[in-house]
């Protein structure tokens, strides 16, 4: 495994770091007082910059416009823009519209792609994908209540669904429905693309998370699909290959979560150590740093993240070389493994800022609100320690026949 990166990812990295630094990171106040939707004027503003630097889609093949990078060399990009909650979509490669890009690029006809993938990837409109339901589990989302049911030349979809990230204001859902109940369970699902402004897809309300129900892009949805009728042209895909193509969105989406919560993770040890060179504990002016215990939150914080950056470097490279299937034990293991650094440093950090830490004058808070969700999507921890534990055992079991 090769630990340099090229000259042209090292000099994004950098233009990013620099970008984030001087024009995202100033807008946080801002953007935790009114919220993302109407904060939507100045990002437009700094997106016009992004394009104008040669920046846009990073993440995305040359042929769509994007940079054309392998995934190895998105991580340090991805990392760099994850200083700020604002980086990822300024720069255009936020979930969950970088996943709809990649599965509307591998599976949609000509005619989708002209309606939905060219707009979506110009930064033009914005999408969701609309899986999980409230009252199934959607670590096992199999199980699946909503239907399409056809009807002449049409899909008429029914049932409801929660936690659509970003459906506010999107322009098109990606809606995963039994269409062959027959099949076996892996074989009855499709993706089916559902314009937001048909009749039948009700966005109900905008789920409070942490007694914060967000705006716009920030926001986790519940949404009826009320007899809403598309075109059977609107499928996405084969029938029944929903869960086929869902496995082509997670794997990339799991090591992108990954990379994001490493950028998190350094600039919460940021801010712990600028906090703790700067806080005066006693009268002889010695500072929170002089504290042993403190001292040790800052060596356990940086060797746990130096470990989950190395197995990310080594997750995306083992799947630029061998393929996301041949990779998804360490996908797995990183899924839990950087959630939970991430979470550990955060804490720590939060807990050095004392009050400070729990007010939202620093993004301390903003980082313990949002982030804890990362031990529960894409992969609850318990699901893939199960399917990663299950696995080594049968592998080692085999190798002892
Ligand atoms: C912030 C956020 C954003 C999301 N965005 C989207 C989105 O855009 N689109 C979408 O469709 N969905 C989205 N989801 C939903 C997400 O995919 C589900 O929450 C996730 O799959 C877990 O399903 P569940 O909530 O139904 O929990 P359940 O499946 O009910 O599981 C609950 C808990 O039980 C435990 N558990 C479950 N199964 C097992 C097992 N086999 N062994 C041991 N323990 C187990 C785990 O601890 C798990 O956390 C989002 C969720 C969050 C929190």
């Amino acid at each position: 495994m090769e630990f340099q990166f090229s000259e042209r990812v090292n000099t994004a990295v950098q233009m990013i770091s620099e970008f984030v630094e001087k024009e995202l990171i100033p807008l946080e106040p801002e953007l935790f007082a009114v919220g993302f939707d109407r904060m939507m004027p100045k990002i437009r503003e700094k997106q016009k910059k992004v394009r104008e630097m040669g920046l846009w889609a990073p993440c995305f093949p040359k042929e769509l416009g994007g940079l054309g990078l392998k995934v190895a060399e998105f991580a340090p990009i991805s990392e760099a823009l994850a200083r700020s909650p604002l980086g990822h979509f300024t720069f255009w490669c936020q979930a969950p519209d970088a996943g709809n890009v990649e599965i509307l690029h591998k599976y949609g006809t000509p005619e989708q792609q002209k309606k939905y993938l060219a707009p979506l990837i110009a930064g033009e409109i914005r999408s969701c994908f609309s899986m999980t339901e409230p009252e199934l589990p959607g670590s096992n989302p199999v199980m699946l209540a909503t239907t399409a049911r056809k009807d002449g030349s049409d899909y008429v979809i029914d049932g409801q669904k929660w936690f659509t990230s970003s459906a506010d204001g999107a322009e098109f859902a990606i809606v995963m429905a039994v269409t062959n109940p027959e099949n076996p369970p892996h074989l009855r699902a499709s993706m089916i693309l559902v314009p937001v402004n048909n009749p039948g897809f009700n966005r109900v309300r905008n789920i409070s998370v942490m007694g914060h129900s967000g705006s716009g892009f920030a926001s986790h949805s519940e949404v009826l699909y009320q007899s809403c009728r598309v075109p059977q042209s609107n499928r996405l895909g084969g029938e029944g290959m929903g869960f086929v193509i869902a496995q082509d969105r997670l794997g990339p989406g799991r090591i992108h979560h990954c990379m994001r919560w490493l950028g998190i993770s350094r600039r919460a040890l940021d801010l712990l150590c600028e906090r703790a060179n700067s806080r005066k504990i006693d009268e002889e002016g010695r500072t929170l740093a002089s504290r042993q215990v403190i001292q040790h939150w800052v060596a356990e914080s940086e060797a746990e993240i130096i470990a989950a950056r190395l197995m990310t470097l080594y997750t995306a490279w083992k799947i630029d070389t061998e393929g996301t299937k041949a990779a998804r034990n360490e996908i797995s293991a990183i899924k839990f493994l950087v959630a939970n650094t991430m979470q550990k440093v955060v804490d720590r950090a939060l807990q050095v800022h004392g009050a400070l830490g729990i007010s939202d004058d620093t993004i301390l808070s903003y980082y313990w609100r949002h982030e804890r969700a990362s031990r529960i999507y894409d992969g609850a921890d318990e699901v893939h320690k199960t399917s990663l534990g299950k696995r080594l055992l049968d592998s080692h079991r085999k190798a002892k026949a």
